[in-house]
């Protein structure tokens, strides 16, 4: 072959190489200079500074009742990616989508992290009159979460929901629906005992429920067992009452895709057994619904 005409057919091969480099994107070949090395350094440790935190997806959510860890606390470091260029006139390669940033993931917290977080709470005045803290158990992989209004004194005493006259009753009914204690969970909208097991009064509701919301949100089940008044007007946010309500399946307003069932407390229905067969018909809904067999109408 003609060696010009070789040196040709190289020189117009090299130009279609830059020419399809430049439309990547490439400005430069070869080693990163010091000042671009430099000012992509830059470029990750703001990131590292200022990510945002993703909240909870939780519309009314105020800030005392969602996690949001301070950036400060929990920097998110995230590698920016080059921004596309402004008004480029070379047409883009491939379909690239218009914002390359890295976008950071929501922080999950797990119930350990909750749990420390109340610490040894003092938040409402029960703190005063409580023996123990009764935060929940179960499993962290619940599908299913039963929330009662506080603990009694068994609870208080020993620290654990619901293991008192209710409790026992409780274990039953969830027994009667083919699980055990230990594949749900258990928890309270108060955590520390009111005295002589009054109804938690609003003030100590409001200082305790964020705990339960971020419990749930950790938990994500698929279902929650309201068990009486003011454990359903609190997870629901209404007015309306049990006896009107129970046996209907609502949204759990934080998280939607929740499911919110509820039906009479034990205690209640240890003092009116004529209402168990409608507990009965609640609970019967609860297994269908976790067997998907029924959906929520
Ligand atoms: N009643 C409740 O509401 N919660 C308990 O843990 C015990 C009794």
């Amino acid at each position: 072959m003609d060696p010009r005409k070789e040196l040709k057919d190289l020189i117009a091969q090299a130009r279609e190489h830059l020419l399809y480099f430049s439309e990547l994107g490439l400005t430069s070949i070869g080693e990163r200079s010091a000042a671009a090395a430099a000012e992509l350094k830059g470029e990750i440790r703001v990131a590292e500074r200022t990510a945002p935190i993703a909240s909870e997806p939780e519309p009314q959510e105020s800030q005392a009742s969602t996690f949001i860890p301070s950036p400060q606390a929990v920097p998110t470091p995230i590698i920016m990616m080059p921004t596309k260029k402004e008004n480029t006139a070379e047409p883009a390669l491939f379909d690239e989508p218009a914002n390359l940033t890295v976008k950071p993931q929501p922080v999950s917290e797990t119930l350990e992290d909750i749990r420390r977080d109340l610490g040894d709470c003092q938040r409402c005045k029960l703190w005063s009159t409580r023996t123990n803290i009764v935060f929940g158990e179960g499993s962290a992989k619940a599908e299913l979460m039963f929330i009662g209004e506080g603990p009694g004194a068994d609870e208080d005493a020993s620290g654990r929901p619901f293991v008192g006259r209710a409790g026992q009753l409780l274990t039953k009914m969830i027994e009667a629906i083919d699980l055990k204690r230990e594949d749900v969970y258990i928890a309270n909208v108060v955590k520390s005992r009111p005295p002589g097991n009054r109804t938690p009064e609003s003030d100590e509701v409001k200082a305790c429920i964020p705990f339960l919301f971020r419990q749930i949100a950790a938990i994500r089940p698929k279902l929650i067992v309201a068990l009486g008044n003011p454990a359903m007007q609190a997870l629901l946010d209404t007015k309306t009452g049990i006896t009107k309500m129970r046996g209907q399946f609502q949204d759990y307003p934080r998280i939607p895709e929740i499911k919110v069932l509820p039906t009479f407390h034990p205690a209640y229905l240890l003092r009116s057994p004529d209402k168990k067969r409608e507990a009965w018909e609640d609970l019967k809904k609860v297994r269908a619904f976790l067997r998907g067999e029924i959906a929520p109408e």
